[in-house]
């Protein structure tokens, strides 16, 4: 991760940018100052649907809903940029940036490298890279006793997802959806046959 550029999105109103330097990066702040804010816009950025678990009620509580200084904002905006020197994500650039922007009615716009893409090209994008919103590259208050007393499949899926390969069980599932399909649609022809014998 290089850096990340919050704008709008919770206590962060103006553009505010963190350079992630090599080793560790601390962020440190009174109680209150927005450290959580950070993490909540990681995830955020990578698909995180559920406004409850970004401790807000609905989406649009994400947005900068102003302060004593200053006005309310219309939109608020992540974007994170990784470092993809060594070709880990499957793009053919040097560093990557994802953006969503949420508007107040509810809608999000996700970019991959300022190219309006799916929220499905995000995750795919970082799928089996560790990274996500529900990867273990993000470990939050409480999570460490959660990984430890969750259930065994549960855990597995850790492991699955750092092993790489949670990829190729989601194309599985979907090309058997497919064939599933397809198994109804010759179902259908048969009898539309027989019918007509
Ligand atoms: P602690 O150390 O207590 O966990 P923290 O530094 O992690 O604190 P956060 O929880 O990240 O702090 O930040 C909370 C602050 O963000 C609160 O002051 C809250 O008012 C502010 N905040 C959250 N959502 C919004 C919003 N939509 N608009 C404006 N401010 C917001």
């Amino acid at each position: 991760m290089k850096r990340i550029e919050l704008s709008g999105f919770k206590s962060f109103a103006d553009k505010t940018e963190l350079e992630f330097v090599q080793g560790i990066t601390a962020v440190v702040g009174p109680n209150g100052s927005g450290k959580s804010n950070i993490s909540d816009g990681i995830r955020w950025v990578l698909g995180e649907q559920s406004a409850r678990s970004l401790r807000g009620g609905k989406m649009e509580d994400i947005i900068f809903a102003g302060s004593d200084a200053r006005k309310a904002v219309n939109f608020g905006e992540v974007s994170l940029t990784l470092d993809n020197a060594s070709q880990s994500l499957p793009l053919d650039y040097a560093e990557v940036t994802v953006t969503r922007r949420v508007h107040r009615s509810g809608e999000s716009e996700y970019m991959i490298n300022r190219q309006a893409c799916r929220l499905k090209d995000i995750t795919e994008l970082f799928m089996d890279t560790g990274i996500g919103k529900e990867a273990y590259s993000i470990i939050g208050q409480g999570r460490i006793e959660e990984i430890l007393s969750t259930k065994s499949e549960e855990r597995r899926g850790i492991f699955e997802e750092a092993s790489g390969i949670v990829k190729y069980k989601s194309r599985k599932k979907e090309t058997e959806k497919k064939l599933q399909e397809t198994e109804q649609n010759l179902l259908r022809i048969h009898d539309l046959v027989s019918e007509l014998e």
